[in-house]
């Protein structure tokens, strides 16, 4: 197991349970177009409209809750026709790696073009002291290259791709027919509103929110219907999310939760 696989299953939980950080949605349909399958502490999203299914992220390498949870929410990963990650850490880029089953083996694969530095080892991951923490997850070539601002049609579907680097630095957030907005792990949310995301996996959280009011400036809010996050669920109140972008959450002090109605250990239960 890589480090930055051990770190994300084994070292996160620890750190994080009893912080209210971490409340993806539990598997099942969201709205009208949006189900969701949780794994562990994150969301894979699945958008449907006629005949034409895409998904946002691929969840853990392995993961075991991956198919019971499609079969639940009624869909087949192996008829996703495209899929679009936000970014390449092991738990949104995990499904797709080469060493495991690929249960989306026939989507087209959409990362962002800056992104893609992670994928190669090109860039690493985190700078601890001397040490660079390299990605763990490695996709099979043939993917699609996104540049900020570019706009993909799948069937009656438009996926708008925007850069929001912080987090990554080549992190994409996805605006789907101007009315859903899927924001990765830019921000996390709760009662309050959204927040810059957690700094411990930042890159660079003095980027991510500088990104942040970029990315507010580039969309119109009122016409966003639901704005949803990786690991925090998602809201129907869409200028919310932008309330507290300045301020990352301090969840490091031994009382700090960040969302009382969060679970206490998302890994405890699996997740499907
Ligand atoms: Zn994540």
């Amino acid at each position: 197991m890589s480090i930055m696989d051990y770190f994300a299953v084994h070292i996160v939980p620890k750190m994080y349970r009893g912080k209210g950080a971490l409340h993806p949605s539990e598997t099942g349909k969201l709205t009208d177009m949006v189900s969701c399958v949780r794994e562990y502490d994150v969301n894979i999203f699945f958008i449907h409209k006629g005949d034409t299914l895409i998904a946002i992220d691929a969840g853990y390498k392995n993961h075991p809750g991956l198919l019971p949870g499609c079969r639940k929410i009624g869909v087949d990963p192996g008829k996703v026709q495209a899929l679009f990650l936000t970014h390449a850490d092991p738990d949104h880029a995990g499904g797709l790696d080469v060493r495991q089953t690929n249960h989306f083996e026939n989507a087209k694969i959409y990362v962002g073009e800056t992104e893609e530095n992670y994928l190669t080892n090109t860039y690493h991951r985190k700078q601890i002291g001397p040490i660079g923490l390299k990605n763990s997850v490695a996709i099979k070539p043939g993917y699609h290259l996104l540049k900020d601002g570019e706009t993909a049609r799948i069937g009656d579907i438009r996926v708008q791709a925007l850069l929001v680097p912080g987090h990554t630095l080549g992190h994409l957030c996805y605006l789907i027919d101007d009315t859903m907005l899927f924001t990765g792990d830019a921000i996390a949310l709760n009662k309050d509103g959204g927040w810059c995301f957690f700094s411990l996996f930042n890159y660079d959280s003095e980027l991510n929110i500088r990104s942040l009011h970029v990315l507010q400036e580039r969309l119109t809010l009122s016409d966003i219907r639901y704005v949803f996050t990786s690991h925090n669920g998602y809201t129907g109140d869409a200028p919310s999310v932008f309330r507290h972008i300045d301020t990352i959450p301090d969840i490091r002090s031994k009382d700090a939760v960040f969302d009382e109605t969060a679970p206490y250990d998302c890994f405890a239960d699996k997740g499907e």
